[in-house]
């Protein structure tokens, strides 16, 4: 069975196919012009709201929501087989920004991520993604939700396809923009590569945490197909075709890859892409034993890209206190993660 938010817009037109043909434009608008919930459209008839609802369910059912000091929300969303994912809603003055899941787990068993720890389990539906979007507009009212990264649990190039189409609908539908569409890959090159080939521009983040193929073997194992250099070309050719800012994400790992030689290391790589560092301290995680860096470490670590001549943001840790990241809430909240895959990878330290 579809979820709600999986219909296109022929589909709902099938679904509605009794109804008078104002219907779908009215249900469609409800959805994802107003984003209300089914129960929201108020000016559709009641028997019509229940047959929907009976034939074209949601697909997420919020199991936990938690808010922190700083307002960011997070959701773990339980889907209809009951598997379970995580979206976070973070908020800045003017706007917001919604982090959603692309997969149920992921099979990318990057040792530190606790989302790598707990292995696949499925991939999401276009709809499934969608509907977190709609969930985080709606909570995120009266500021404007106006950013989405596909930087929750799971490799978006992975599960291309569905991806791919929920960023058609974000755009189409919902009218977000695709420069504020961003898609984080751990670095899966053909991935890269159709995205460059397609038409809406959106942003591309890759996870990178080393600039030397040895320990990035390591805390990435999906480098050993797709090693450094060959990341290097597909990022290049994708800035060259989208004309779009890249950026590296590279969570800092105390005494593993958050010294001057590391700092060294990544300018060279991303200087001459001219791609934009995120720095973000590794959030510890119950599976593997590594900490992240001090505050110190990681202010030198930023001062040292940019004295390299690499722009580089510090991110703010935000939710911390409510397990926000990548797949934390849900490995502390023991939900669904029996039947994994993953395998553990260990950090050794370099010296
Ligand atoms: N699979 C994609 C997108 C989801 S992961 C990817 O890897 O890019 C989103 C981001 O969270 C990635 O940059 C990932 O490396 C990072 N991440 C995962 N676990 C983390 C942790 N424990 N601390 C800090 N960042 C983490
Ligand atoms: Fe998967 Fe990204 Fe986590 Fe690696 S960091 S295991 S690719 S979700």
């Amino acid at each position: 069975m579809s979820t709600l938010y999986d219909l296109d817009r022929d589909a709902l037109a099938a679904l509605l196919a009794d109804e008078p043909p104002y219907r779908v434009d009215q249900v469609w608008r409800g959805l994802y012009e107003r984003g209300v919930a089914v129960d929201g459209l108020t000016d559709v008839p009641r028997a019509l709201r229940a047959t929907l609802h009976d034939l074209a369910p949601p697909g997420l059912r919020a199991v936990t929501e938690a808010t922190s000091p700083d307002g960011t929300v997070k959701w773990l969303f339980a889907l209809r087989d009951g598997r379970t994912i995580e979206t976070v809603l973070m908020h800045y003055p003017d706007r917001a920004t919604v982090c959603v899941s692309t997969q149920a787990g992921c099979a990318m068993g990057c040792g530190f991520c606790a989302t790598g720890q707990a292995g696949f389990e499925r991939h999401l539906s276009p709809g499934e993604i969608v509907e977190q979007v709609v969930e985080a507009r709606r909570r995120a009212a009266p500021r404007r939700l106006s950013n989405v990264v596909f930087m929750g649990m799971g490799e978006p190039l992975a599960n291309y396809d569905a991806v791919w189409a929920a960023v058609e609908r974000l755009h189409g539908a919902i009218g977000l923009s695709a420069r504020h569409l961003t898609v984080s890959t751990v670095g899966i090159v053909p991935g890269i590569d159709r995205l460059a080939g397609e038409a809406l521009p959106v942003n591309l983040a890759v996870s990178l945490h080393a600039a030397n193929d040895e320990l990035r073997d390591e805390l990435v194992p999906i480098n050993r197909r797709y090693p450094l250099a060959v990341l290097a070309e597909a990022c290049r050719r994708y800035v060259e075709r989208k004309n779009r800012r890249l950026s590296f994400e590279w969570a800092l790992i105390d005494a593993t890859n958050d010294r001057r030689r590391d700092a060294e290391e990544l300018a060279a790589f991303a200087r001459p892409l001219r791609a934009h560092v995120n720095l973000i301290p590794l959030n510890p995680t119950p599976g593997w034993p590594a900490r992240g860096s001090s505050a110190g470490k990681v202010r030198a670590f930023a001062d040292t890209l940019r004295t390299l001549g690499v722009n580089a943001t510090v991110r703010q840790n935000r939710g911390t206190s409510i397990d926000a990241a990548c797949g934390q809430l849900r490995a502390s909240h023991g939900a669904d993660t029996a039947g994994g895959t993953g395998v553990g990878v260990r950090p050794r330290p370099r010296s």
